[in-house]
């Protein structure tokens, strides 16, 4: 812009300088009128280039302005917009790499520089719009100056006509001259013919005159041929400042034009230059703010990030410390760890073998407090059974009911005998419409002390017919007690079974005509004996006794069923048979308390009895009396034995008979016994249900010793027990597997210990 405005200064001197020439050619035109017409001529031609090139210059400036003022500017800072923009990233780049605190004054100061240069490059604006003035001023001024010289061209074209009207005024006297010139020579003649006659005097002044008049001559021809040349000299020039001045006037009109164009187009540039300042500024500015407003942010954070990074440094470095010191520590926690484990654990073990002997004490204590409950209840517990009326029973006066039941009292019983009723008070007395499963409830309690090492047994005492097979097997579709005793055993040892190991192993035995037959070995005919051990333990066992271990429900089944299928093979008449023998089923459990090592051994003894009715008195003869005559023994010596145990005599004659020999570890002292007493409601037993009743209530006021249960802390003897077989079923002597005497000497031995521990 300086540039061209300098050179457009050279320009406006050169023209100035030019027009003052021109002035001077004009002045000296104005002289000389040839020379002046002709240099005009030359001056309009050179003044008409000099305007054009003047207006091609100031368009060209114009439009070198224009595009320096506004795009060009507009360019800039945009380009320095973009340059500040990529600074700014380049700088906030750095401030995240080094987050040096000097950042913000480098910012700061390019900002500053960046206004700076905004308010430079406003100011240029403004020096440019005052040269754009002062241009106009001197275009105005050119144009003065022409008008100026137009007129002074009027003014010696005025001048000029005057010069031609003295000259033709000049000429018209000379001419006027020439013609009273003419006029004198007759005068002359006339002079000089008296002059001739006067004087050679005159005719010398004559001569002169002539030749005078001669020269006249030729001057006037001479200005003649001047006037002649002047005057199309003038209408020549007349022509040429008549073209000039048109031509002035369409040059000032385009000049106008042009002069309102570039009004026009500078005031609209003007306009879209402040605006694209404006424009640029507000932009920058905006920027700006932005700028610093990410400046702040970036602050904050800046000072946000500098305490968690000191907080960071420090725990680095102390957790770098705890590294360090890990091991160390780690190996004095496992030292003292360890000691502080083998302390707990020697603590542990004396807590364990402390809670082992309170255990026991308290096993001790369980035992006294049940044996005392035992003794306030009565040792030997006796119940009531009475069946319903049954078909058998026939019709009539004879099948009539003679057995009521207090309403009150669960335990009362009344006989209707002989036209007097006789009450009898037992534990517990079930009515006709009792279930298995309400009889069964009673006695459970017994089943389960088994578990613990107690040895239980159960009697089902009454004349024929009055429901002890019932009571003790049950049908197949309403099981007695004995299989749902078993049944009891399994679940109950399941559910134990996390910290107790238990083997159920079963016997069944059948007593008849005092001799001991077992169900369930080969050989069912076979006559077993019950022996003393020989190691002078004073405790009994059976040769030959098969003992199976079961365990589960199936093996029950399958052991009952095989029991049964001896029991028939050796009679002609089951019923009659079975009312006449006592049929035993001997239930063993061996128990092992892992934690402890702690031992048991229940044995649970399942009898059903002989039927108790008086035969011989009835005058029965042969087998028949024979078999009564056993039964009765047999019976009458478990009555002696109730009796011996409830007096507390020294000598209890367990060995009068089989039945109470077989099961005299059950009834001692130290065993729970339940009889359960079988009688028939119809009129027609009255005689033995009254019978039956008085032997319960005799049975149930004997009082046997401390109830006492069978542990010990000895190994388990696993291979002693055998388990069911396919054998089983089969009949004897076809591939049965029983027991060999010296393994059945085993079992009986290891009965004997803890017969001796219980002791
Ligand atoms: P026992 O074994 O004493 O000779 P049973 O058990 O054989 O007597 O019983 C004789 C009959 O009476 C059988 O038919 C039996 O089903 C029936 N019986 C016994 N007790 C009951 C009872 N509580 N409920 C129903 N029927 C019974
Ligand atoms: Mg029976």
């Amino acid at each position: 812009v300086m540039a061209s405005m300098a050179h457009l200064q050279g320009e406006k001197l050169r023209l100035q300088e030019e027009l003052l020439g021109l002035q001077e050619k004009l002045a000296a035109w104005q002289n000389d009128e040839l020379s002046c017409s002709l240099q005009l001529q030359g001056q309009v031609e050179t003044l008409k280039a000099k305007v054009l090139e003047q207006a091609q210059e100031i368009s060209q400036l114009h439009s070198e302005l224009g595009g320096m003022d506004t795009e060009k500017h507009r360019d800039l800072l945009a380009a320095e917009n973009e340059r500040l923009r990529q600074e700014v990233k380049a700088c906030e780049g750095e401030l995240q790499q080094q987050q040096a605190p000097c950042w913000d004054c480098a910012h700061l100061q390019e900002n500053a520089r960046l206004q700076e240069r905004v308010s430079q490059l406003q100011r240029e604006a403004e020096e440019t719009r005052a040269r754009l003035a002062e241009l106009d001023l001197e275009v105005q001024q050119k144009t003065n100056r022409l008008a100026e010289v137009e007129l002074r061209l009027k003014d010696s074209l005025a001048e000029r006509a005057e010069e031609e009207e003295r000259l033709s005024r000049r000429l018209r006297d000379s001419q006027e001259t020439i013609a009273s010139l003419k006029s004198q020579p007759q005068q002359i003649k006339y002079i000089i013919k008296t002059v001739e006659v006067d004087s050679a005097k005159t005719k010398q002044a004559l001569c002169e005159s002539q030749s005078r008049n001669q020269y006249l001559q030729e001057q006037v021809g001479m200005q003649r041929q001047v006037l002649k040349e002047m005057e199309q000299q003038l209408q020549s020039s007349q022509k040429t400042v008549a073209q000039l001045r048109a031509q002035v006037m369409m040059y000032e009109a385009e000049l106008e034009l042009a002069h309102g164009q570039m009004l026009e187009e500078m005031q609209a540039m003007e306009e879209e230059k402040n605006c694209a300042i404006e424009e640029a500024f507000s932009r920058a500015q905006e920027e700006m703010k932005a700028v610093h407003e990410n400046l702040a942010g970036v602050r904050t954070n800046l000072l946000t990030l500098q305490p968690a990074l000191r907080t960071l440094t420090q725990d680095y470095n102390s957790l770098k410390r705890q590294v360090r010191d890990f091991p160390l520590l780690l190996q004095e926690t496992l030292r003292s760890a360890r000691a502080e484990i083998g302390q707990a654990i020697e603590e542990v073990h004396s807590t364990n073998q402390e809670l082992l002997r309170k255990y026991r004490q308290e096993l001790q204590l369980r035992k006294k407090c049940h044996n005392e409950l035992v003794r306030l209840k009565g040792n030997i517990r006796v119940f009531g059974r009475v069946r319903p009326i049954t078909k058998e029973d026939g019709k009539g006066l004879e099948a009539t009911n003679v057995v009521t039941f207090d309403a009150n009292d669960d335990a009362v019983l009344h006989l209707m005998h002989k036209g007097k009723q006789v009450s009898f008070e037992l534990d517990k007395v079930f009515p006709p419409q009792a279930s298995q499963e309400e009889v069964f409830q009673e006695v459970q309690a017994l089943v389960t002390s088994c578990i613990d090492g107690y040895n239980v047994c159960i009697f089902s005492y009454g004349q024929t017919g009055a429901g002890k097979t019932y009571t003790m097997e049950g049908t197949a579709a309403n099981p007695g007690i004995n299989q749902r005793a078993l049944q009891l055993l399994f679940s109950e040892v399941r559910s134990k079974a996390a910290d107790w190991d238990y083997s159920i192993s079963v016997s069944a035995a059948e007593i008849y005509n005092e001799a001991l037959r077992d169900l369930l070995g080969k050989e069912p005919q076979e006559k077993l004996e019950i022996k003393l051990c020989p190691d002078g333990s004073g405790q009994l066992y059976v040769p030959g006794l098969t003992e199976l271990r079961v365990q589960s429900v199936e093996d029950i089944n399958k052991v009952f069923e095989f029991g049964h299928v001896n029991r028939a093979t050796e009679c002609t008449n089951l019923n009659e048979h079975s009312s006449r023998s006592h049929a035993l089923l001997i239930i063993t459990i061996h128990g092992l308390d892992r934690s402890t090592g702690l031992r048991t051994t229940g044995k649970l003894n399942l009898v059903d009895l002989a039927g108790s009715e008086r035969v011989g008195r009835s005058g029965a003869e042969g087998s028949r009396l024979r078999e009564a005559q056993h039964i009765n023994k047999s019976l009458s010596a478990l009555g002696d034995v109730i009796y011996a145990l409830r007096s507390r005599q020294a000598h209890v004659p367990f060995r009068n008979s089989k039945l109470t020999y077989l099961l005299q570890d059950s009834l001692s002292g130290d065993s729970k016994t339940l009889m359960m007493v079988q009688v028939s409601p119809a009129e027609k037993n009255s005689s033995e249900t009254l019978c039956s009743l008085k032997f319960a209530e005799r049975v149930r006021s004997v009082e046997l010793g401390p109830v006492s249960r069978k542990t010990e802390l000895a190994s388990w003897p696993s291979q002693e027990h055998l388990e069911v077989t396919r054998g089983c079923h089969s009949p004897p002597g076809r591939g049965h597997v029983s027991p060999s005497p010296g393994q059945l000497s085993g079992r009986t031995a290891s009965i004997r210990r803890k017969l001796q521990t219980s002791g």
